[in-house]
């Protein structure tokens, strides 16, 4: 077995870090030693890595198997800007192509050959068997599964590969939490008694936040102000519909914020122009439904904005999951309103499996009214557990202050009582602050006694409470019959036998609010900005740099370098080549390649 020294300095050549992340050595190590491995990790993860290093270490060539052919190319791009040689086999490739990598494949110029399932198989008696080949290793293992979201037909048939190679190691990976896919994997796949690495889910890099119950208009503002904030970093609002998606790039777009939707409506190929043009940093935000990011690798999306509440927990960690890759700080922002609680609800009744879809969106409300730790509750999800808060989430960093909230529970309550249960909160909330909305006048609630008994309280406000009284269960909503509220048992003993309501107040100030200060820290969202010591115009001289570097060599800029490399940059402002190649995240072949001109302008910046 190599030793511990040789795989740290391997790392360090190739890759440019001097540390493994959790489990990586571990599993290089299998690898290493012939054996089959399966690994779940989180995206953003590290699991290239596994097999990437090994497949450079051992003498032939491995076979990486990828559903996805933007995916390969991604892949394949960052391995040979970083020296690796590295190709992708499939459809996309002319007969003469195919024929040259081939020929490139067996006079052994390639370390690392990704292939579709299909072209696996294709070749599996002809190319495969004329190369030594060091190891297979099995990406996006869960499209495998039928039980996953991404099933491919394809990967179904791969367990053939396994038993024509018997002695080259099995590597299969996956970041699928789902423990129903996860076992389909294993039995499916017929691996060789494998080594079993998980990884925990959690992404201590990502800030969790929640904002609740805001006017379309206020909406608006607050993404504004946080897109400003975040000046030129790439960010990606997911919204429910088609039509919203198109109305929120408008808005930004007269902000001037260059934004642009992605959506099912539009063709294959503008869908691809868009999304290169956000991988190449030309677009800032994509305003998208939830399909976006499905294939692509960029590791510098910074933030994530659901303009809608998601019908899921797993769909909401997929998507956030996507920000912050490369390990530096990124937010996550999600708007939760009691009309997306509604139109979520329609969409779980219509779905043909209403019992589990309900259950899954009563858990993604969970998640939104949590007034504890919100990363304790997505871990938990997944079945893993927390001790302690992770001062990374809104609610750790400014915790809900309680009151007793009986003479509000009971103002809303017996608005609905008096009003026989026949109105839903929009309508309840209009007599309480005395509105003469249509279906007031039209019903002449205004003769109510309860009429403008909570004038004192916003209608955001009441909405809040009517969430709440709704999530500890003192009132029910009836979604089909037109989300009338009912009062439970429970909200009976508030109205008619004393009992105490606690409820938890709004807190209004978690909005970065103001866009003057672009580079100011803002104490909403700490960790937002780099540390103290990073000089704020070095790092934009260096975006810019590697924005031309990019553009010249017709790359994505984070496959030169990922921000997290610049952001040390800028802090540590080597002034000399191998100095520069300390910098983690810098390995030999790019100290090669970008050290004088990254030198060169730091020097500009250094007195
Ligand atoms: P995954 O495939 O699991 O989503 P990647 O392999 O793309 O994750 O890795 C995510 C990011 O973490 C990449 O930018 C990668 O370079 C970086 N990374 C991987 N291993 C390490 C490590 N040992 N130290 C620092 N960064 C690492
Ligand atoms: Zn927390």
């Amino acid at each position: 077995m190599m030793s511990e020294d040789i795989l740290i300095s391997a790392l360090k050549r190739y890759f440019g870090y001097t540390t493994f992340r959790p489990f990586q050595r571990e599993i290089i190590q299998e690898i290493m030693a012939g054996r089959d491995a399966f690994v779940l990790m989180p995206t953003g993860g590290g699991k290239s890595v596994c097999y990437q290093l090994p497949a450079m270490l051992i003498p032939g060539l491995a076979i990486v198997v990828s559903p996805l052919i933007s995916l390969m190319k991604d892949q394949v791009d960052a391995l040979c800007a970083a020296g690796m040689p590295a190709a992708a086999l499939n459809s996309a490739l002319t007969e003469k192509e195919q024929m040259q990598l081939e020929a490139d494949c067996l006079a052994g110029r390639v370390k690392l050959l990704y292939v579709s399932p299909e072209m696996a198989l294709a070749k599996m008696h002809s190319l495969l068997s004329h190369i030594q080949i060091n190891l297979f290793a099995i990406d996006e293992a869960h499209c495998i599964s039928q039980w996953g979201a991404d099933f491919r037909p394809e990967y179904a048939r791969l367990s053939v590969l396994r038993d024509a190679f018997p002695r080259v190691p099995f590597l299969a990976l996956t970041a699928t939490a789902d423990k129903v896919t996860r076992k389909d994997i294993l039995r499916q796949l017929n691996l060789h008694h494998p080594q079993v690495f998980i990884s925990s889910f959690d992404r201590p890099n990502l800030s969790l936040s929640v904002v609740k119950e805001m006017k379309k208009r206020d909406k608006d503002r607050a993404i504004r102000s946080f897109i400003d904030a975040h000046h030129h970093q790439s960010g990606i609002i997911y919204c429910l519909s088609r039509q919203t998606t198109e109305k929120v790039c408008e808005m930004l777009r007269a902000h001037g914020i260059m934004a642009k939707p992605y959506h099912a409506g539009m063709t294959t190929e503008e869908r691809t122009e868009v999304q290169n043009q956000f991988v190449r940093d030309v677009v800032q935000v994509i305003c998208a439904t939830v399909a976006f990011g499905m294939g692509i690798d960029k590791s510098n999306i910074r933030w994530i904005i659901h303009y809608n509440l998601p019908s899921s927990l797993e769909a909401f960690y997929q998507e956030i999951g996507r920000a912050g890759r490369d390990g530096a700080p990124a937010q996550t922002m999600l708007f939760y309103s009691y009309a997306d609680v509604i139109q979520q609800g329609k969409f779980a009744d219509e779905s043909g499996q209403r019992e589990m879809n309900r259950e899954r969106l009563r858990r993604m409300q969970q998640y939104a009214e949590a007034s504890i730790c919100r990363r304790r509750i997505l871990l938990n999800y997944f079945g893993e557990e927390m001790a302690t808060g992770c001062q990374n989430c809104d609610v750790c960093k400014c915790p809900p202050r309680h009151f007793d909230g009986t003479i509000l529970a009971q103002k809303l309550m017996s608005a609905a009582k008096r009003t026989d249960e026949h109105y839903d909160i929009k309508v309840l909330t209009d007599i309480l602050t005395g509105s003469f909305s249509a279906p007031v006048r039209d019903n002449h609630l205004e003769m109510l006694k309860t009429f403008g008994v909570g004038r004192d309280v916003s209608r955001t406000d009441w909405q809040d409470y009517a969430l709440q009284l709704l999530h500890m269960g003192y009132i029910e909503i009836v979604y089909d019959e037109r989300n009338r509220v009912v009062v439970t048992p429970l909200g009976e003993k508030v109205l008619f036998e004393g009992a105490k309501v606690q409820m938890v107040e709004q807190d209004k100030k978690v909005l970065p609010t103001s866009s003057r200060k672009k580079h100011a820290p803002s104490p909403a969202f700490p960790g937002l900005y780099m540390p103290m010591e990073e000089d704020p115009d070095l790092y934009e001289a260096l975006r810019q740099l590697r924005l031309r570097l990019a553009e010249d060599q017709r790359m994505p800029p984070y496959i030169i370098f990922s921000d997290k490399v610049l952001h040390e940059l800028a802090r540590i402002k080597p002034l000399s080549i191998e100095a520069f190649g300390d910098i983690s995240g810098v390995g030999e072949y790019k100290q090669n390649r970008y050290g004088s001109v990254f030198v060169d302008e730091i020097r500009k910046y250094v007195k």
